[in-house]
């Protein structure tokens, strides 16, 4: 791709139990905060205690839904999903919130993931009879919480969780419930908010803050939280005595203005480019950033050094998916509309370029090149994170190492084929030494391929299958 060298984000989740508010409309707006997780497709489910609707289309958060459809969502209690396809293809019938009748009643689920043995459960399910609408593992889930909730739905979840494995947050909805649900290795994030008398559970805290809400606490690792008209309760299952929560959600998945787990995702960026310059302090006249995902760090580089950090490139942000690729002859023209150089800023200056990351390496050289026909003199690229080696099982579209440029090329081959006069990428020691944290607390497989939740051998997972 020359347009975006970007890992996909993964998706976005969103549930309140909130009698007497508008429920369908703090959820869109929950979405909206989330959209970044996600952008093919979008839906939300109300419950008014008897019955779920759902209404959920291709497309943005703002053009599935319109005021009319959210006037006629009502009820006490609401889940909204936001979607990026990392299983099953990108398509109206994988889009979420799932909702299914079963023998107790009905359900709705939204998931933000991605499972790892999701083949050989649907083979089992589909042998025994049961039948599949989507070609997402999110479906395996639901059909699992439905045929082990005899006795309750907690008890069907604590079920399905014995047999499910990977990353997962998931957000449940029956007609009286709202549950939230974390896997025992705590992947992806998901906490818990309160706005007044209710209840919400969001991947990310800055969809409280955007409906209002206040950040009580994230869900644990492992941790089954369920919300009703008794107020709020949880239990948990075994978990592992280590956790592995996705490294790169502080890279660049989550927004800045989010805490996960106790850590501020923008002082955590802005630690990055500190560290960063301690690793690789080089003379440079300015420090730039790639916008917007590596401007955290680049402030953090520029105050740790003492040097001016300038706006040296310009973001056109009115680029949307539906913006037509040019073709091969215009290659350049790519980066160029997205991206345009300051020359007023660049000229004649040593210049300290930041990202976040570099996944397959195609946009850099464009970028390096652009920078000295600005009249840049010298150009230096830092990364803030170390440099992806391994693919990702876990609900991050990184699925192909034969795509990853440092996996095939030692940094100082990537630094001549970008054409930049020095390449820093961020250590992991140096990374993981900002949380002050044991190692174990973290996933850290892309960049060291130490996968925390064992990969069966023959598993189909996600777009790639394991040799
Ligand atoms: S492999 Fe990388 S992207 Fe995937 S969960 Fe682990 S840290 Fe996150």
């Amino acid at each position: 791709m020359i347009f975006s060298d970007k890992p996909k984000e993964e998706c976005g989740i969103f549930g309140i139990y909130g009698p007497g508010l508008d429920v369908a409309r703090l959820t869109y707006y929950g979405l909206y905060a989330l959209q970044h997780r996600g952008q093919e497709s979008a839906g939300i489910a109300v419950s008014d205690g008897r019955v779920i609707k759902l209404h959920k289309d291709m497309g943005l958060v703002p053009e599935v839904f319109t005021d009319e459809i959210l006037k006629s969502l009502t009820g006490k209690m609401a889940l909204g999903h936001t979607r990026y396809s990392t299983t099953g293809s990108s398509l109206a019938l994988n889009a979420q919130p799932l909702m299914c009748y079963y023998s107790k009643g009905m359900i709705a689920l939204g998931h933000n993931g991605n499972l790892i043995n999701t083949g050989e459960i649907r083979s089992r399910l589909a042998a025994e009879g049961s039948v599949f609408q989507s070609t997402i593992d999110s479906e395996v889930i639901v059909n699992l919480i439905a045929r082990y909730s005899q006795n309750s739905v907690e008890d069907g979840i604590k079920k399905m969780m014995a047999e499910i494995k990977g990353a997962y947050s998931l957000v449940v909805m029956t007609e009286n419930k709202l549950i939230g649900i974390r896997d025992p290795w705590g992947v992806r994030p998901l906490c818990i908010g309160r706005l007044g008398e209710a209840y919400i559970i969001a991947s990310e805290s800055c969809a409280l803050d955007t409906v209002g809400a206040e950040l009580i606490r994230d869900v644990e690792p492992g941790e089954i939280v369920i919300v009703s008209e008794s107020g709020l309760t949880s239990c948990k299952v075994d978990a592992p005595d280590r956790k592995a929560v996705c490294i790169f959600e502080f890279i660049y998945f989550s927004r800045p203005d989010s805490v996960i787990d106790g850590y501020n995702v923008n002082e955590v960026r802005r630690e990055m480019g500190r560290q960063l310059a301690r690793e690789y302090p080089v003379d440079v006249d300015i420090v730039i950033a790639i916008p917007d995902s590596g401007t955290t760090a680049a402030r953090g580089y520029a105050l740790e050094r003492g040097i001016p950090f300038e706006e040296g490139l310009m973001k056109n942000r009115y680029i949307g998916r539906t913006f037509i690729q040019p073709d091969q002859a215009m290659r350049d023209l790519a980066v160029k509309l997205k991206l345009n150089p300051i020359r007023s800023i660049l000229k004649d200056k040593r210049v300290l370029m930041v990202d976040d990351s570099i996944v397959r390496g195609t946009t850099c050289g464009k970028m390096v090149n652009m920078l000295r026909d600005a009249g840049a003199t010298e150009v230096h690229m830092c990364v803030s994170s170390p440099p992806i080696l391994w693919p990702c099982y876990y609900g991050i579209d990184i699925s192909d190492r034969n795509e990853l440029i440092a996996a095939k090329l030692p940094v100082e081959e990537i630094r001549k084929c970008i054409g930049a006069d020095g390449l820093h990428y961020l250590s992991l020691e140096g990374l993981l030494g900002i949380f002050g944290s044991p190692r174990n607390l973290f996933c850290t497989a892309c960049f060291d391929g130490d996968y925390p939740i064992d990969i069966p051998k023959t598993e189909k997972v996600g777009k790639f299958i394991l040799e």
